[in-house]
């Protein structure tokens, strides 16, 4: 059964969900630094008593649930919507409690740690025997991290637990940046966001499998290959980030993710030749009565300004990849609350944070790459 929305088609599984928005979600706003000590008491309490919690950190939003409670930690599945074989990732404020939650700790790890902790990297170890199921889905290894936000450490002080948090969407969509990002997908689902403005990076962590003989980037993100080499020397990516047959070790890598609702389609090529194609296909879409939405960096942007089309956003230069990595999963929402039907957009060399940015929209868009 189907319901038409001003958007598009809302299919009976998005039917079900919105009957499922039992709670009245609150949003908490408080600062970035030095966040208001009473509020974040309340959230930790939030947590202690088996509830969910959306906070940010310095990649995206979490949705957070106390990681050693399997009962609060089912929830976080249950809102997300999130496959039940995908493991999350435990988020800790002292550095010691790693070594309450891995059975070994290799030196190596040490060292990233101490580098890049707290930071965008997630190492994932041996498991210790504290580690419900439910957080690694059966798996022997666990993910951890220490995220780089104020309010992301206050809150797991003060809940005295490692928290299991997940980007804060609904599985399969962009992660959230801003607090009503995470509003428009879970409200109703979950307790409380805590709202202390967008988030630093944009995209996820790194995950670095280091419980193995060769450190394995199972997720590309805000830590690079190029970052970890001199410390650690020889890192591989994990066989499966490619696309190709091999299974991704990470199970999350498997799924469609980073999708908004609009096709995304990518166009790699020389400036011109993009432009040009570009200014082709609008013309296309447009006449077969579809509305197009386009994320350009600056150089290309320049090159097509004059077209119409529904949407169109300049996310800044090709060489300032931190602002585009912040950019992406925003201006994707925003293609969608623009009711666009396609989007636009370019590729990136895969080097430094490109590598992340490129897995991330190869990622929404289904892998679909037009050569200009
Ligand atoms: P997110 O859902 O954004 O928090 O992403 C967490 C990522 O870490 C997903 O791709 C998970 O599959 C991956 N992950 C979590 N725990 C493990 C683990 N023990 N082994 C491999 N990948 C993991
Ligand atoms: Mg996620």
């Amino acid at each position: 059964m189907y319901r038409l929305t001003g958007n598009g088609i809302l299919s009976s599984i998005e039917q079900k969900w919105e009957r499922l928005r039992i709670l009245k979600t609150e949003i908490w706003h408080l600062k970035k630094v030095e966040p208001e000590r009473d509020i974040i008491k309340r959230a930790a309490q939030i947590i202690k008593d088996g509830n969910l919690v959306a906070f940010p950190t310095e990649t995206v939003y979490g949705l957070g649930a106390n990681g050693l409670d399997s009962e609060a930690v089912k929830k976080i599945f249950e809102a997300k919507g999130r496959p039940n074989d995908n493991p999350l990732i435990l988020h800790i404020a002292n550095l010691k409690d790693v070594f309450y939650l891995a059975s070994i700790v290799p030196l190596k790890a040490q060292v990233l740690m101490e580098e890049f902790w707290p930071g965008p990297l997630t190492l994932v170890f041996s498991k210790s025997k504290f580690i419900p199921e439910e957080i690694t889905c059966g798996l022997e290894t666990v993910a951890i991290r220490m995220p780089k936000h104020q309010v992301a450490l206050a809150l797991i002080r003060e809940a005295g637990v490692p928290i299991a948090a997940p980007s804060a969407n609904r599985s399969g969509y962009p992660s959230p940046t801003e607090a009503d990002h995470v509003y428009n997908d879970l409200h109703g689902l979950i307790d409380v966001i805590l709202d202390a403005g967008p988030t630093g990076l944009g995209l996820e962590s790194t995950v670095l499998d280091i419980s193995g003989e060769v450190p394995t980037i199972l997720r590309p993100g805000g830590v690079t290959i190029e970052q970890l080499i001199p410390l650690i020397g020889h890192v591989e990516y994990d066989a499966g980030l490619h696309h190709s047959s091999e299974a991704p070790k990470a199970p999350g890598m498997k799924y469609t993710h980073y999708s908004p609702r609009a096709a995304v389609i990518l166009l790699d090529g020389e400036p011109e030749q993009v432009a040009s194609k570009l200014k082709d296909m609008v013309e296309d879409y447009t006449l077969k009565g579809s509305k197009v939405g386009l994320l350009l960096t600056n150089e290309i942007y320049q090159k097509v300004k004059d077209i119409s089309t529904t949407y169109m956003i300049n996310i800044g230069n090709r060489q300032d990849l931190p602002k585009i990595a912040q950019s992406i999963y925003k201006e994707l929402r925003n293609c969608d609350l623009a009711g666009v039907d396609i989007i636009l957009t370019e590729t990136y060399h895969e080097e430094g944070l490109g590598t992340a940015i490129m897995n991330r929209l190869l990622k929404s868009a289904g892998y679909k790459v037009i050569s200009c």
